[in-house]
């Protein structure tokens, strides 16, 4: 039986991540979306609820019985330590959540498992060590500005801000074993065709 080959998928917001992760779960592969699980763990019935209410008190969980989010963002503004003590309860659980997620995967024999994490280059070698390849999908500023403005609606300064909170574009591809571009001129069409070939190289 062919084994299952595990990549990292990885690049700065709008780089089109999410867009490339759907056209390789398309072609069979297992996505595991670590942020989607991460905002699980603190929505209505998250496994991190009540850890946080235990230290922070119920007033951090809203009506909708989720982690009140304006509440914590006013939490961590005043005490710099809530960041670190709420990342202690989150960050065990999503790991937790990933290895379940992972290992159904492999149990299922999928081909290729592909791991989407946003923050995979600022999470420092874990991911490294953990996957066989990392695969960031490569895209000029301008362009993320572009089309996430174009997405969220949000402000210009607001996409900037994020970016420079970002590791650098040279960081990241520094940390690539493959890169897909889809920065200005790609099209999906032409970004399409990009992944099917990388498709094809992982063994889908
Ligand atoms: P985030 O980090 O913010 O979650 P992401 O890296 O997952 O973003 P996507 O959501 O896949 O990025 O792409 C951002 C936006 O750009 C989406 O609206 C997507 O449809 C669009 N997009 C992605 N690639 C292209 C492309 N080559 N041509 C046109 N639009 C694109």
């Amino acid at each position: 039986m062919p084994s299952t080959r595990q990549i990292g998928l990885t690049g700065g917001i709008g780089s089109g991540k999410s867009t490339v992760a759907t056209l390789l779960a398309e072609r069979g592969a297992a996505v595991i979306d670590a942020d989607a699980i991460s905002r699980a763990s603190t929505a209505g019935g998250g496994g991190a609820l009540p850890a946080i209410a235990a230290t922070f008190g119920a007033a951090l969980i809203g009506a909708d019985g989720a982690l009140d989010r304006a509440a914590m963002r006013a939490l961590v503004y005043r005490d710099a330590g809530a960041r670190q003590r709420l990342e202690a309860i989150v960050h065990p659980l999503v790991a937790q959540e990933i290895d379940r997620q992972a290992q159904r995967a492999l149990d299922a024999g999928r081909r290729l498992i592909v791991f989407d994490v946003p923050l995979l280059v600022e999470s420092g070698p874990r991911w490294r060590a953990r996957v066989d390849r990392v695969l960031v999908v490569d895209c000029d500023p301008a362009t993320q500005i572009e089309r996430v403005m174009a997405r969220n609606q949000l402000p210009r300064e607001e996409i900037e801000r994020i970016i420079a909170a970002q590791v650098t574009r040279a960081q990241r591809l520094g940390a690539a074993d493959a890169v897909l571009f889809n920065g200005a001129g790609v099209t999906l069409t032409a970004l399409h065709t990009q992944v099917h070939t990388w498709a094809a190289r992982f063994g889908l």
